[in-house]
């Protein structure tokens, strides 16, 4: 193998990877976005390939993989399964979100574990990486229905997990509700009032500004990438996809900074408000999900707004485009058609919502790309932030978290730029981020031996 090739490194490493990995997609495409941009740096500096610390990084420490049965509302039995895939605990204990969705398997929690690794490191707190979840479907459950569920996930997952261990805490399918039943059966197992979990509510060990900080430090973070290049989020027109706690607090943010917010989404559909989702709509919308658990489509009925039903926003004209619904929900022609209409900025909210095609199509036109570890790495901060709350067992004001969230997400978007730079000046987020995150993982790997 010429190792003095970077695209041979690639295509040797991603074999093996796929060998050793079959059928397993999306944590291919994961792996292959960071090893692509860190190829170069790796032949530069060949001590992390002689302690084969990227083999090491993309093997997890160790996956749990179980049952969760539970009964419904009239007394059926149903099997759910369980994960929790803890990938790496070199800077701290395993930190990162639980999700709650029937489309869910070992593919989707590696790759959202591996990316969690680097995510975390940026944040420059000290937190492992690590993803879980189940195939449950909290879409049609009773409150009744949830809670039963999550006491017999919880009964399972206590013994994996804990404050210096692995501290869970939500993504898609796991809000403030699932978070609390989760915490009860914890402190019941254990009879113990910890912070094993992150996202709790306020007055019972939560912190001010976490269901805020993923849309709020997306913002910021394209935000920032304006700036850089003088210009910033007032006066554009930004499509927002999601409907959920990423996509809320992002139309808040956005708001906030002037710009006009124009769209919003959910499996079923996307809703188009030419005239701007303002802040009034904004708490209806907090409202229709939050507490009715209804559908977007009924923002477009109330407010007499354009859906499209089974379309996502990409083809609605925007300067600046925020995915904040999953993965792999921006394809090639999608990509094509946003930079076609004069898209400037795509700031990633959702966990890798670029396929691997529209991230190239959107780095190959130079348009700011903020790829989600660095662009979303505000709601783990903030996770982090609890975690430094609840040992300290003192809680912030808003304004302390949220200067702080500012700073992290800032100190993120200086570190990109630092390792991000390529000849042209073109700023290669990817790329930054990617170095960024991984250095600190793989040094701290090296101090510790062979782990
Ligand atoms: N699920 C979120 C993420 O993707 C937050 C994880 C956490 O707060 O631990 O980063």
């Amino acid at each position: 193998m010429n190792k003095k090739d970077p695209k041979q490194f690639t295509e040797d490493f991603m074999s093996g990877i796929i060998a050793r990995n079959p059928g397993e997609v999306e944590f291919h495409q994961a792996v292959l976005e960071v090893i692509e941009t860190l190829s170069e740096f790796m032949i530069r500096n060949p001590r992390y390939n002689q302690l084969k610390i990227l083999e090491r990084m993309t093997e997890p420490e160790r996956v749990i993989m179980f049952r969760v049965p539970w009964t419904d509302d009239s007394g059926n039995i149903h099997i759910n399964r369980g994960y929790r895939v803890e990938m790496n605990s070199a800077i701290g204990p395993y930190k990162g979100g639980l999700r709650f969705h029937p489309s869910v398997n070992l593919s989707i929690y590696k790759f959202l574990a591996f990316e969690q690794v680097l995510k975390n490191s940026l944040t420059s707190l000290p937190m492992g990486g690590a993803k879980g979840g189940s195939d449950f479907d909290p879409k049609n459950k009773s409150d009744n229905e949830v809670m039963s569920f999550c006491q017999s996930f919880m009964t399972e997952l206590s013994r994996h997990i804990g404050p210096y261990t692995d501290v869970p805490a939500g993504d898609i399918g796991v809000g403030g509700r699932e978070i609390g039943y989760m915490f009860g059966q914890y402190k019941r197992l254990r009879n113990e009032f910890s912070g094993v979990l992150t996202g709790k509510g306020i007055g019972w060990g939560g912190s001010l500004i976490r269901p805020e900080s993923t849309g709020y430090g997306t913002v910021y973070f394209a935000e920032e990438m304006l700036n850089r290049k003088s210009d910033s989020i007032r006066g554009k027109t930004v499509t927002i996809s999601g409907s959920g706690n990423v996509a809320q607090f992002a139309v808040e943010e956005v708001l906030d900074l002037g710009g006009k917010p124009v769209s919003l989404s959910d499996s079923n559909g996307t809703i188009y408000d030419k005239d701007g989702i303002d802040g009034e709509k904004l708490e209806y919308v907090k409202f229709l999900k939050n507490v009715c658990r209804g559908r977007i489509y009924e923002y477009a009925e109330k407010y007499g707004v354009e859906y499209y039903e089974n379309k996502r926003p990409w083809s609605i004209p925007c300067d600046v485009a925020l995915p904040c619904a999953t993965q792999n929900e921006i394809n090639s022609e999608e990509a094509d058609i946003l930079i076609k209409n004069g898209c400037i900025a795509v700031a990633e909210g959702a966990n890798m919502p670029s396929t691997y095609e529209a991230e190239h199509k959107f780095l190959d036109a130079k348009i700011l790309f903020a790829p989600g570890k660095a662009a979303n790495a505000g709601g783990v901060a903030v996770s982090g932030l609890e975690m430094t709350q609840n040992s300290m067992r003192l809680s912030w004001t808003r304004e302390e978290v949220d200067k702080k969230l500012k700073t992290i997400m800032r100190d993120i978007h200086h570190m990109c730029v630092a390792q991000g730079k390529e000849k042209d000046g073109y700023i290669n987020y990817v790329k930054g981020a990617n170095i960024a995150g991984f250095v600190k993982v793989a040094n701290a790997m090296i101090a510790q031996g062979l782990v």
